[in-house]
């Protein structure tokens, strides 16, 4: 049977919305296309008014202004952007912008159900079709979608089979764009090939106007992008891959003696915080899942082996905080949108750097601090040289044997190395990060501040001399003055008779240019430009040799010292406030059945405990807070503020 349903948020009264209520029980709030919503065509709302008054942000992340730009102006698009960089907002604002509706192919019914809920509750007419609903709430969506009732229509690609006759309702709507969110679906060389996916090529075709199609996914290389372009036809596409660094993770690694201890000592630290457990095998997710609750541990689980209703069950319970702790395979994520995770933790090494990183990614998509922790032992790689060896077996490819045991082996040398973790996993996407980020476990541990002003003092110094003599010269030939070489050049240059020459003999080459880098990147000297960039000094360089200031830089440590993982998850500004907003969410979510994170994130409510704001137009400027959200929680949410003031006040 198919099925749909129009999700929404509390039921309104007055002229232009209908009211019913769907399977699982949430008001739906419909607004009909007669007169058209004021947010969409009064005044021309564009896409920065539309940004902070349904969504409550005041900017853009990186790359989405450029897609919907793109979008609006009639160009499909490429999107290749990581997981919680906003890829919903691109074309999620275009489509209130554009006349008629927009259809969005998903493969994941949970995303869905989540985004519409999220939609409705800005006031946005959005449904979703997919098989979680009844045949009457299908026929339903499908009266309001002919007459112009949605902006926004979320649809599984199973639905767009002709025999399922989804789809020629569909033509008859005005369509302006096509979204096709896990793009890389449709490629044979992608992660996740999904047949239902060729189905949406002839479904564009049908239509009796050819829409804007855009195309997101989190991951793809050049031989996906290249599937994705073709099996869609996209036409011109404009390409955009935004960078990886989630700023907001922490990474770290262990190496415990007993993971089930350090598990337990990091849940009793992170207590009261939604996280997920990733485990390789069925069988760890069970053991871990009854240790913890034999302990009292809310937590549930996920993995293959179990059946349709219990993992729907588990993930629900999961996603509205019943339990806030996951434990699970390689199975569960794809599509959780759960914003509010704010730890993940590897009990074993997955089997390589994607699927790391894909995971791990899942923390802290609010964009407040997470932490990414990895419970590393040598036998997670034999238990991974298991899997892959068994796959093979099955698969009967020697090549691709190589291949998994090759990205295998870059995962466990992210796991046992001693440089920046995070360096390390934007430089295997292909991105050249500093060296140091200072939030991740081995920043913290094999890295400690040395002090290198005396060294500055020296190089600056030498820069200057040459400059009194009118002579700009190369890193290279920098450090040789400083070490007191003797090369032919020197020599027949005279440079050996500078006052700088020779007066860093015992330091290292790789070291003095290490501080030079520094020096550069911060702007204490500069490289001109060319072919053969000459150290320059700048206007900070005095400060250095004239004022004698002092300066620290980051170094590797010669002795590994592994500490404990400090947690870097920021407490809240206000801890007493912020349990009280969350009283508030809980109740008001539970009124209007829908997850905690849909009507405000976790960061929403921190920004209100720092904020304070006591006005509507304070709450307005709060991070996170539309116009609508504003009409609708603004009041209960300033009396909780306020409540705190006055007792803070007073005592
Ligand atoms: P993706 O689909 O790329 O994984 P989402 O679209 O789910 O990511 O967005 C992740 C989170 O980031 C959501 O909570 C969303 O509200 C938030 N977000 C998106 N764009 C912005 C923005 N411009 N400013 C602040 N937060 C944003
Ligand atoms: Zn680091």
């Amino acid at each position: 049977m198919p099925s749909v349903a129009s999700r929404a948020g509390p039921a309104k009264a007055g002229p232009f919305f209908v009211r019913f209520t769907g399977r699982h029980g949430f008001g739906a709030a419909l607004r009909l296309n007669h007169p058209a919503p004021a947010q969409y065509n009064s005044a021309m709302p564009d896409k920065y008014s539309t940004l902070k008054s349904v969504f409550g942000y005041d900017a853009f992340r990186l790359g989405q202004e450029e897609v919907i730009d793109a979008l609006l102006s009639g160009r499909d698009a490429l999107v290749v952007m990581p997981t919680g960089a906003g890829k919903s907002l691109c074309y999620q604002i275009p489509a209130l912008l554009m006349d008629g509706v927009s259809i969005i192919v998903s493969p994941l019914i949970s995303l869905m159900k989540d985004q519409v809920q999220a939609l409705c509750e800005s006031d946005v007419a959005a449904a979703f079709i997919n098989s979680s609903l009844s045949y009457d709430e299908y026929l339903r969506t499908r009266r309001r979608a002919a007459a112009g009732g949605y902006k926004i229509i979320y649809i599984a690609p199973e639905r767009l089979s002709r025999e399922d006759g989804a789809c020629s309702w569909l033509e008859g709507l005005d369509v302006s764009l096509v979204v096709i969110d896990e793009a890389h679906c449709v490629s044979h060389w992608g992660h996740d090939f999904r047949t239902s996916y060729m189905r949406i090529a002839p479904f564009i075709r049908s239509l009796p106007r050819r829409p804007v199609v855009a195309t997101f996914t989190a991951t793809a290389t050049e031989r996906v992008k290249a599937d994705i372009e073709a099996a869609l036809s996209l036409e011109n596409p404009f390409c955009i891959t935004t960078g990886f660094d989630r700023p907001n993770l922490y990474f770290a690694i262990e190496k415990p003696d007993n993971k089930m201890r350090s598990l337990k000592k990091h849940l009793a630290r992170l207590k009261n915080r939604s996280g997920i457990v990733y485990c390789l095998t069925r069988r760890y997710v069970e053991d871990v899942c009854e240790e913890l609750t034999a302990n009292g541990i809310a937590a549930t689980r996920y993995h293959a082996g179990l059946s349709p209703d219990e993992r729907r069950e588990n993930q629900d319970d999961f996603i509205y905080d019943r339990k806030p702790i996951m434990i699970a395979t390689n199975a569960f994520g794809m599509g959780i949108d759960k914003s509010n995770v704010s730890f993940v933790i590897h009990y074993n090494m997955p089997k390589n750097i994607e699927s790391y990183y894909q995971e791990a990614g899942r923390a802290g998509r609010d964009g407040g601090s997470a932490e990414c922790i990895l419970l590393y032992s040598y036998e997670d790689v034999k238990t991974n040289e298991f899997l892959i060896e068994k796959s093979v077996e099955e698969s009967g490819s020697a090549e691709l044997k190589e291949y998994n045991l090759e990205l295998l082996k870059r995962m466990t040398f992210y796991a046992t190395g001693t440089d920046c973790l995070r360096g390390r996993l934007l430089a295997y996407f292909g991105e050249s990060p500093p060296n140091y980020c200072g939030a991740c476990s081995n920043c913290m541990t094999q890295f400690e501040s040395v002090d290198i002003t005396i060294e500055a003092q020296k190089i600056i110094s030498c820069v200057y001399r040459l400059k009194q003599r009118g002579r700009r010269l190369g890193k290279m030939m920098i450090i040789q003055i400083l070490r007191g070489s003797r090369s032919a050049k020197i020599i027949n240059e005279k440079l050996d008779g500078l006052s700088v020459w020779g007066i860093m003999k015992d330091t290292s080459e790789p070291a003095i240019r290490g501080v030079i880098d520094f020096l550069v990147l911060n702007g204490y000297l500069a490289l001109s430009g060319g072919d053969y960039p000459l150290l320059i000094e700048t206007e900070k360089s005095g400060a250095v040799i004239f004022e004698k200031k002092p300066l620290d830089m980051m170094l590797p440590k010669e002795e590994a010292a592994l500490k404990t993982v400090a947690s870097t998850a920021a407490a809240p500004a206000e801890a007493a406030l912020f349990t009280k907003l969350k009283a508030l969410r809980a109740e008001l979510a539970a009124a209007a059945r829908v997850p905690a994170y849909i009507i405000f994130a976790d960061a929403t409510l921190n920004a209100m405990c720092r904020k304070l704001p006591r006005t509507k137009a304070a709450f307005l400027e709060i991070p996170g807070v539309g116009a609508v959200k504003a009409e609708k929680y603004c009041e209960p949410f300033i009396r909780v503020v306020c409540e705190y003031i006055a007792e803070n006040a007073s005592s």
